[in-house]
């Protein structure tokens, strides 16, 4: 079974949920979308086994051959080329990797050329396999590397656990294009709420089951849980703030790993989820 845990901002404890839910199962893989901010390992700690580079092709000029006719410049929708003194220059950073320069140029003088981006990496922590990829900094976009994450995943008859990146944007959406389950994490908050209802809508998009996870409860009211409550969604369960659970995660522990009390909380949490996958 495969399950996407998303949020619609950093810092509502996706991770913590990821980390935790695929430390309860008898074996898992967790898979660290998050690219732009992979912290799942902070907790695992994996033993890495194998790394990878990822990479994109941009096009390449021979400028013995390019007539300067602006073809390809024209062309570009993301402004990535530009002629300067009938020289072509090729912003890569920005470079969507479309192939439409290369197919247009009359002259042949344009050719892919590979390029890295970032890369991912699998390990080991205990019973959990992990994948994890990394964009490297001023990277705009880290769908390549989750696309590859998402295909190296193993037949969804194992556990597998997907963090995804926070909000709704293509990340997202590419992180749970395999998900068999959703699992939003929701803050107690107004913001949280919004957010909740931004993740939400994308996964009736994509027309996947869901459940809730409201993290940080405090006593007093939750616009959260008011927010699943009116759109009838489920809630999986409720963990309330607590200040164990909050050095547990400062000083990098698997909650469920330290302490019963979570190991229960999470083993109750992935059973739910198993069961109301299968409905
Ligand atoms: S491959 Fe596409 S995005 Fe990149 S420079 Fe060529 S036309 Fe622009
Ligand atoms: S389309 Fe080809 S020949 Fe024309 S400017 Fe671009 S690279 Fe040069």
């Amino acid at each position: 079974m495969r399950i996407a845990v998303l949020s619609g901002k950093g810092g509502t404890g996706k991770t913590f949920v990821s980390v935790n839910l695929a430390c309860v199962a008898d074996e898992a893989v967790y898979v660290d979308c998050d690219v732009e901010e992979p912290n799942g390992h902070l907790f695992l700690k994996p033993e890495i086994t194998k790394k990878e580079s990822i990479g994109v092709f941009v096009p390449e000029v021979d400028m013995s051959k390019c007539t300067a006719c602006r073809k390809c410049v024209d062309f570009c929708q993301y402004n990535a080329l530009a002629l300067l003194k009938d020289n072509l220059l090729i912003f890569n950073e920005v470079c969507h990797s479309c192939g439409g320069c290369i197919l247009f140029c009359p002259e042949h003088a344009l050719t892919k050329k590979e390029r890295e981006i970032g890369y991912i990496e699998a390990g080991k922590s205990k019973k959990v396999s992990t994948l994890s990829g990394c964009l490297h900094m001023g990277e705009v976009s880290g769908v390549p590397i989750i696309k590859k994450l998402i295909d190296k995943m193993p037949p969804n008859d194992a556990i597998t656990v997907v963090d995804c990146p926070p909000g709704s944007a293509c990340v997202v959406m590419e992180s749970i294009r395999e998900a068999d389950y959703c699992v939003l994490v929701a803050e107690p908050t107004l913001f949280g709420a919004h957010n909740l209802a931004m993740v939400y809508e994308l996964t009736q998009l994509f027309r996947k089951p869901i459940g809730v996870v409201l993290n940080k409860c405090l006593k007093g009211d939750n616009p959260s849980q008011a927010f699943c409550k009116e759109n009838q969604i489920k809630v999986l369960t409720k963990i309330p703030y607590d200040e164990e659970l909050a050095k547990l995660n400062s000083e990098g522990f698997v909650a469920v790993r330290a302490s019963e009390k979570y190991h229960e909380i999470f083993f109750e949490l992935l059973k739910q989820i198993e069961q109301e996958g299968l409905q």
